[in-house]
């Protein structure tokens, strides 16, 4: 394929050329969300980001089957709730099966991806329809002797493990020194050495969401899911596995390290993270006390907000800075953004009026390849943005007669619109929506109205105060006048 995509690759430290394996099939895996709580800002940077990334690809010809999982069996963790996994957890304390805590979030999920105009993956499995393929993961590890079994549990050996080939390729971490950091836990633990991590989890007593095993009733740990189902779905070795840098260890180092345990040698060729967001220069976290849910980015209800801000707001906010470069959150940087997106969907929506010329005296010229060569150094989307403000500087003053542009160059600057704000940077312009939106509904007002005319002058006083009465309940005030009836909505 003729493109010159340039991606940075965290396993060689270095940008290079996108190859796929399979031409023109690309296999791309992305972690998705673990579902035990709403969707928030920091699940949306990796959404955006492989978002734009899967749509460049397709819009470069190839093939893209995406997978992004759905982690629904809960993260282990080594504080304060260890073994139980926090589905279970929140089903157990809410009483509730724990699939139905799953689908809950996972529907409220879906709608925020929506908002967001994030394309849906082509494949998104969950982490507990894959138990099988998780065992089976576990069962060959075993065999490699890359394993142990202790009380019910099985651990990845990472000492031995480490003998044999690399673990810390990815993140660069220095393994022996943690390997003696954490040998002190000898005797008093499951677990050989500190860093083992658990490939299968006996089940304590109070934890309700398990399966059958050869070792225990249990449950996989979380890094198995991700090399199971991107085996299954995408086969022994694919193209690009993506996730948040926070993932880059333990989890994808996990994740490598099995696949090479279980069958030889690694199952990617790029790994990509998208940088993290912070909020007013901090980390972001439910115990900071800064932790702001999409739904309520969307409709301003959080104290630390000042007002609402649209999904296209946060999508261009994020897409506002290059994947790998950090993120602040502040409510002067959300409205800068708001600002900046209003301006090119403001010069979007002025190109189809535009009055043409012989000639073109306004900069348009080179726009078009501005963009690709942004977007081929590893999806730098504010540059892309930039070479916009300059179109939208050119649309601007031909509009307001202080420059000319021909037809041609006009159905170039329309093009260029068309494929990079909308088809690539997924912006939409919501206000012509919600314009349409007001109009169908003023319409439909108009329409009950007219038939409660013509029932109260056929004399029906059923139907016309049927009318009347639901839509005061509905919390609209409607007047009659001389001129027939007005509506207002409280
Ligand atoms: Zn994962």
């Amino acid at each position: 394929m003729e493109h010159s995509l340039e991606i940075y690759n965290t396993l060689n430290r270095r940008k290079e050329r996108f190859v796929p394996l399979h031409e023109p099939h690309v296999g791309l895996y992305v972690c998705g969300p673990t579902v035990y709580g709403d969707a928030h800002l920091g699940h949306a940077r990796p959404a955006i980001t492989f978002d734009l990334l899967f749509r460049y690809l397709q819009h470069l010809g190839y093939k893209v089957r995406y997978v992004r999982n759905i982690t629904d069996v809960g993260h282990l963790e080594h504080d304060a709730d260890e073994g139980e996994d926090k589905i279970a957890k929140k089903a157990r304390l809410e009483q509730l099966e724990p699939m139905e805590v799953v689908q809950h979030y996972l529907t409220r999920y879906r709608h925020a991806m929506e908002a967001l105009n994030v394309l849906p993956p082509s494949i998104e499995p969950m982490a507990s329809g894959h138990i099988i393929e998780q065992i089976e993961l576990v069962k060959q590890i075993l065999e490699a002797g890359y394993a142990y079994e202790s009380a019910g549990s099985v651990y990845f050996d990472v000492e031995k493990y480490n003998r044999d080939h690399h673990y810390g390729v990815l993140s660069g971490r220095n393994i022996e020194e943690m390997i003696n950091n954490t040998r002190s836990l000898d005797g008093q633990d499951e677990k050989r050495n500190g860093v083992d991590f658990a490939l299968w989890k006996a089940a304590q007593p109070e934890h309700i969401m398990r399966w059958p095993s050869p070792w225990s009733e249990g449950f996989p740990g979380w890094h198995c899911e991700c090399t199971a189902m991107g085996r299954k779905y995408l086969g022994e070795e694919f193209d690009i596995h993506g996730g948040g840098m926070d993932l880059v260890f333990p989890h994808h180092e996990c994740e490598i390290a099995q696949a090479v345990a279980s069958h030889g040698h690694p199952i990617v060729r790029y790994w990509m993270h998208n940088n993290m967001i912070t909020i007013n220069g901090q980390k972001m976290g439910k115990s900071l006390g800064n932790f702001i849910t999409l739904e309520q980015f969307f409709t301003g209800d959080h104290p630390n907000l000042y007002k609402p801000y649209s999904p296209m707001t946060i999508r261009f906010f994020i897409l506002g800075a290059q994947y790998r470069g950090t993120v602040d959150f502040s409510n002067e940087a959300l409205e800068a953004a708001e600002k900046g997106m209003e301006r090119l969907l403001d010069a979007a929506a002025l190109l189809d009026g535009l009055k043409t010329a012989d000639a073109t005296s306004v900069e348009v010229a080179g726009l078009r390849k501005r963009c690709y060569d942004a977007m081929n150094d590893d999806l730098n989307s504010p540059m892309v943005i930039a070479a916009l403000f300059d179109a939208a500087r050119a649309i601007n003053a031909v509009h307001n007669g202080q420059g000319t542009i021909t037809q041609a160059d006009l159905d170039e600057l329309r093009e260029v619109f068309r494929l990079f704000l909308f088809d690539l940077l997924g912006m939409r312009d919501e206000r012509a929506s919600r314009a349409s939106g007001n109009e169908a509904f003023a319409k439909a007002m108009d329409l009950l109205l007219n038939i409660r005319a013509e029932a109260k002058a056929r004399k029906d006083w059923a139907t016309s105060d049927k009318i009347r009465d639901e839509l005061t309940d509905l919390g609209f005030t409607i007047k009659d006048t001389k001129d027939g009836a007005e509506w207002k909505l409280n």
